[in-house]
């Protein structure tokens, strides 16, 4: 299986002059369930973002299963990105159109211009949104407009979205962070049911260190940019957590 994730010497300054990323280094591995903590601003949603070039990064190399993402033109980085699912905090659904379609649009990066016009004429297509929906326990929902969603429902029928894809590489900016505790909890773990039951490769930036210990296989902690804690969930001790969030971090708030 090819190696899903190599960067060497990331560098990302935006316009205004921020440092967000100062030469992040990494290796992922296939199946791997990386969970990206940090304060703030630290650099997690540009670090995700750099991967599929959402965000262009300045300095730096990024291998996607051995292609080079930086030097890839249009087609090349249309093709990368289709294998690379992405979920958001804010959802990004087409909150007045249905589940079905919603879902079905995840396929349209593989269409040709007639089919991604009407995909629901596609019964293949259509039967593999429905599966993908069961996937999430959402089959029963797939007629509703999605803006009757409760968020955790509407997360997962990003992720079901995703899915239509067949993503190798699932990249995840915050997915839970706007959800109550209990559902970020159940989008948590269906997020972990796709890596383990299909080996998709994950790396989920995280807010809260109690999910990252649950989900996660490796932890990797960004501080002002830069990779200050690669390792074990449980290797994160007091003197590591202070490390990642300063002696100030409100604790409770975060474990
Ligand atoms: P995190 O996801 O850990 O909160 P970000 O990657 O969003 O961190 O931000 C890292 C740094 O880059 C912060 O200082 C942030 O203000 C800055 N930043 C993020 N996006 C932009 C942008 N589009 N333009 C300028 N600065 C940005």
């Amino acid at each position: 299986m090819p190696q899903p994730l190599s960067i060497t010497g990331l560098h990302k300054t935006y316009a205004n002059g921020t440092n967000a990323l100062r030469g992040v280094d990494l290796e992922v591995s296939p199946g791997e369930f990386v969970v990206l903590v940090g304060l703030s601003g630290s650099g997690k949603s540009t670090l995700l973002r750099c991967v599929n070039r959402l965000v262009e990064p300045s300095e730096g190399r990024i291998l996607f299963e051995g292609e080079d993402v930086c030097a890839a033109g249009s087609a090349g980085l249309r093709n990368i990105r289709r294998r690379i699912g992405m979920i958001f905090q804010q959802f990004n659904l087409l909150r007045n159109l249905s589940v079905l379609t919603n879902v079905l649009s995840g396929r349209l990066g593989y269409l040709g211009l007639g089919a991604s016009l009407a995909p629901w004429r596609n019964q293949d297509l259509v039967e593999e949104a429905h599966v993908s929906l069961s996937r999430v326990g959402l089959k029963h929902l797939a007629d509703q407009k999605v803006r009757n969603l409760s968020g955790g429902q509407q997360q997962r029928v990003a992720i079901a979205r995703t899915l239509m894809q067949r993503p190798h590489l699932i990249l995840a900016d915050e997915p839970v962070a706007s959800l109550d505790p209990a559902t970020a909890d159940s989008v948590m773990r269906h997020l972990g049911d796709l890596n383990r039951d299909e080996g998709i490769t994950v790396l989920c930036s995280l807010h809260f260190l109690s999910l990252a210990r649950k989900y996660g296989s490796r932890v990797i902690a960004l501080k002002d940019g830069r990779i200050v804690f690669d390792g074990l969930p449980a290797d994160i001790d007091d003197t590591r957590f202070r490390a990642i969030y300063g002696d100030d971090a409100e604790e409770v708030e975060i474990r």
